[in-house]
């Protein structure tokens, strides 16, 4: 399909690979990116290659951000000694817009999915477990989404970490099964958090 030639083509081909946007939502914005004033294009082109090349895990609670720690892991504040477990940083910005949670966060990036070849290997598991070393981590609260990876995901944490003499529990399903957490309203979110179970 070379029809616009090649650097159309490219951009229409680069922009096909993100997530939802299919050939001719590609190309919609292939159009859309080509006939913006250059100024603006080249902003775009810059806000990715710098959000890129800036942005890391946060070396205790693997959150995406531009510096070594990142804001909510560095807020001497937040109660210590609980960590949220979640799949996604985005998960951890829904608990943030609550308002209800003053904990820190870990963050899997993914869980536990056989079907899709992801082991624990895969996930920010190691870093977690390096986390809990130091003894001052009282409570785990597992927020994985409530489908079938997000439960194995909270199963496994909880075999392997129970052992340290850690309280783990999961959210309580407020949320609809096979909901994605990021979606789900702030109310619900909080009940679920109020409302967690023992493991
Ligand atoms: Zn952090």
């Amino acid at each position: 399909m070379n029809y616009y030639g090649n650097p159309v083509s490219r951009l229409i081909e680069e922009l096909s690979k993100l997530p939802g946007i299919g050939g001719k939502s590609a190309q919609r914005l292939a159009f859309y990116i080509i006939n913006m004033p250059e100024e603006n294009a080249l902003s775009l082109a810059q806000a990715i290659t710098q959000a890129k090349k800036n942005i890391k895990y946060c070396s205790l609670c693997c959150n995406l951000t531009d510096s070594d720690i990142c804001p909510i892991c560095e807020d001497l504040s937040r109660n210590r000694k609980v960590i949220m477990v979640v799949e996604d940083p985005r998960d951890m910005a829904a608990y943030e817009r609550t308002h209800n949670y003053k904990g820190l966060y870990h963050v899997l990036h993914g869980a536990i999915s056989p079907m899709n070849g992801i082991g624990p290997a895969d996930l920010k598991i190691k870093e977690l477990l390096e986390r809990l070393k130091d003894d001052s981590t009282e409570e785990i609260i597992i927020a994985t989404n409530p489908n079938i990876e997000g439960e194995a995901t909270a199963m496994y944490l909880s075999r392997i970490i129970k052992p340290l003499g850690i309280r783990v529990t999961r959210i309580a399903h407020g949320v609809p099964v096979g909901g994605d957490l990021e979606y789900v309203d702030e109310v619900t979110l909080s009940r679920a958090l109020e409302g967690r179970q023992l493991m």
